[in-house]
């Protein structure tokens, strides 16, 4: 019986992997808190396969905060999110959601790819082996296929003459584009981007934005961005979220949120970038 049980789970279970318009991030009623602050106070926000979604908002409004939930690097207060139909931060036992372990934490992980203000790359490394570590001992890629993919994304973000080069070597644009390579060589579900020009000399951040938007115009990856990029976030989403003390205050398509904005509050904020 409870074979059986278990058949017909999976089998439901497997229904939504089928439906071609479930959304591949869910956030249902995320409420987070850090001690007494309430950060995000019942956060709904769904993400379609493929669609490149941008975070707009005010410093401290929690939009890194929503990004590094679904990194599993902040464990929600309250709620769930779902990332490609499966629990994150919980998994199914006998029907119940209960706490996830960390094996399940690393499998869902493992469809999320993550590019950060500060890129982080293994300074002891040349550019390649940057590039080439996690497929290798994250995946188990074996190290020819792992090279091939990585020379072929590092060509992708026009670093294919630096490869064998130490970080040190590179300018901040170029880093944070071998960052962006290392991320996709992994071929995530999803990639999230916070404010990954923040760090950069103004000069930089044409370059990187340039990469990434090829990257979404090229590619069926669903993106979440969060950047103060105004024109950057026009010409890369299908839908821009402003995020305003914790809730999420408009969304919709970029020329309606960033040209029409409705409430007061997306207008101030928008006036400071004018
Ligand atoms: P945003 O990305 O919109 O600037 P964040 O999500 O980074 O906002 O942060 C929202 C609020 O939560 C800020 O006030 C920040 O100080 C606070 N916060 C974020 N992370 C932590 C943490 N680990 N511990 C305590 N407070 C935090």
């Amino acid at each position: 019986m409870a074979a059986m049980q278990d058949a017909i789970r999976e089998e439901m279970n497997e229904i939504p992997e089928a439906a071609p318009d479930r959304p591949v991030v869910r956030y249902r009623d995320i409420r987070k808190s850090f001690g007494d602050f309430e950060v995000l106070k019942g956060l709904d926000l769904d993400v379609k396969q493929g669609e490149k979604i941008t975070i707009i908002g005010p410093s401290g409004s929690g939009k890194t905060t929503i990004i590094r939930m679904l990194m599993t690097l902040e464990e929600p207060t309250s709620g769930v999110i779902e990332v490609d139909g499966e629990p994150l931060w919980h998994q199914e036992v006998k029907g119940e959601l209960v706490p996830a372990g960390e094996k399940h934490l690393r499998k869902v992980r493992g469809k999320i790819g993550m590019v950060f203000q500060q890129y982080n790359l293994f300074p002891h490394m040349t550019i390649l082996k940057n590039v080439t570590e996690a497929p290798v001992h994250v995946l188990g890629m074996s190290k020819k296929e792992a090279k091939e993919k990585a020379l072929a994304m590092l060509e992708k973000v026009g670093l294919k003459d630096h490869v064998h080069k130490y970080p040190i070597q590179l300018s901040g644009g170029q880093q944070q584009r071998v960052a962006i390579a290392r991320a996709l060589v992994m071929e995530p579900k999803v990639m999230l981007f916070d404010e990954v020009t923040s760090a950069l000399d103004p000069e930089l951040v044409g370059e990187v934005l340039g990469v990434i938007k090829d990257i979404a115009h090229t590619t069926n990856m669903t993106m979440i961005l969060v950047t103060h990029e105004m024109d950057f976030a026009r010409e890369i989403s299908d839908r821009v979220v402003f995020i305003d003390k914790g809730k999420i205050v408009e969304q919709g398509r970029p020329e309606q949120v960033l040209e029409n904005p409705k409430t007061e509050r997306l207008n101030s904020f928008l006036r400071r970038f004018r």
